[in-house]
């Protein structure tokens, strides 16, 4: 299958690209710059020749992808998982957040309709950010579904950084099924929401300073900064990466996902639960990580004072397995000491 994949140097969208190249897909990558380009080629030299490269230097500007959809032979499926993922506004949360990642959604998907009407699918990559509802905080026996949405309004997500995120993910998705509905057009659209992705990072791409935002709390645990870093909590349900990796190529080549949301969701987790891994299993980091554990309350991972989250349909219809936390903490781990952890 001829595949389109925007943001192919993101942390995520790099594992989605092995798996597309693993199953033998033709894979035109969007990135913001030619060097970016070329850690990936050769990064698989013996799938290079299944690769070709689209420059678009900002998903915000009007027609970002207008030339990157125009292919021979034409595209039949479009993953789409550019999007701004930090919490640091230097221009201000529109300018930031909230435009790259709406205008970026509509750009693409106004650029399939008029230039590649070949497309089947168009695969999103959500967030949980547009499944939870801040409002109902701890919510105590709470279990998420597809079914549910962020009501937050624009003026709410700019408000903070973090709101502002959660904002951008839930408008941008929004922008999507609104998108479908009004023009109709001749591809159906898949979601992939995942909550907070912890996995192996890309040595050719990833640097410990600048690492990507969801796995930052792993490094730090490694540092002496682990104490402050087991204290703040924040989000408490997880994924590996490779599994929502896998839910972005199941999502086009299954073709009972058209048309869904999927929550990819391990389970919980809390940064005293990673600390307990990486204590067991990696002794060299256990100094920075204090003797005593953080009381029950502390870790909503272990006791029943917190929300969930259902995992259900992403089994049922993707046939997704999901890995366990110690798995993929030593996974990450093992990827961060490679880059100098
Ligand atoms: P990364 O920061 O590693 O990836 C983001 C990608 O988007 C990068 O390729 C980045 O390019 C690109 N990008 C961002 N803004 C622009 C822009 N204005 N113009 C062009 N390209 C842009 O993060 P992740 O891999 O974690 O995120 C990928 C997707 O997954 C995002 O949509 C994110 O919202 C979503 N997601 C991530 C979760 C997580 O915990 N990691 C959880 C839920 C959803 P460059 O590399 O050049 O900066």
């Amino acid at each position: 299958t001829r595949v389109l994949l925007t943001g192919a140097s993101g942390f995520i969208a790099a594992h989605i690209l092995d798996l597309l190249l693993a199953h033998n897909h033709s894979v035109r990558i969007t990135v913001r710059s030619q060097q970016k380009a070329d850690a990936l080629i050769s990064a698989h030299p013996d799938k290079a020749h299944l690769i070709d490269v689209a420059i678009v230097p900002d998903i915000n500007a009007p027609g970002a992808f207008d030339a990157a959809l125009q292919s021979h032979p034409p595209f039949e499926a479009v993953l789409h998982t550019a999007s701004p993922f930090h919490f640091n506004i230097t221009r201000s949360i529109d300018e930031d957040l909230l435009n790259p990642a709406i205008n970026g959604t509509r750009n693409v998907l106004a650029a399939v309709k008029q230039y590649a009407p070949s497309v089947k699918t168009v695969v999103i990559t959500s967030s949980f950010a547009s499944i939870v509802d801040a409002g109902l905080g701890l919510a105590p026996g709470k279990v998420y579904t597809e079914k549910d949405w962020n009501p937050i309004t624009l003026e709410q997500a700019r408000e903070n950084a973090s709101l502002g995120y959660r904002g951008s993910k839930t408008w941008a998705e929004k922008t999507a099924w609104e998108f479908l509905e009004k023009e109709k057009p001749n591809f159906n659209i898949v979601t992939v929401n995942p909550p907070l992705v912890l996995g192996p990072v890309k040595p050719y791409l990833a640097k410990l300073e600048t690492i990507n935002t969801s796995n930052e709390r792993i490094r730090d645990i490694l540092t002496p900064k682990a104490a402050e870093t087991i204290k703040n909590t924040g989000t408490y349900l997880w994924v590996d990466v490779r599994e929502v990796a896998a839910a972005h190529v199941l999502a086009f080549e299954k073709p009972e996902a058209a048309g869904n949301r999927f929550f990819v969701v391990a389970g919980r987790f809390s940064n005293q639960l990673i600390a307990d891994i990486v204590k067991k299993d990696f002794p060299e980091y256990a100094v920075n990580i204090p003797e005593e554990r953080l009381p029950l309350d502390g870790y909503p991972a272990e006791s029943d004072a917190f929300y969930n989250g259902d995992n259900t349909k992403s089994r049922e219809v993707l046939g997704l397995h999901y890995r366990s936390l110690e798995e993929s903490i030593v996974d990450t781990v093992k990827s961060l000491k490679e880059i100098g952890a």
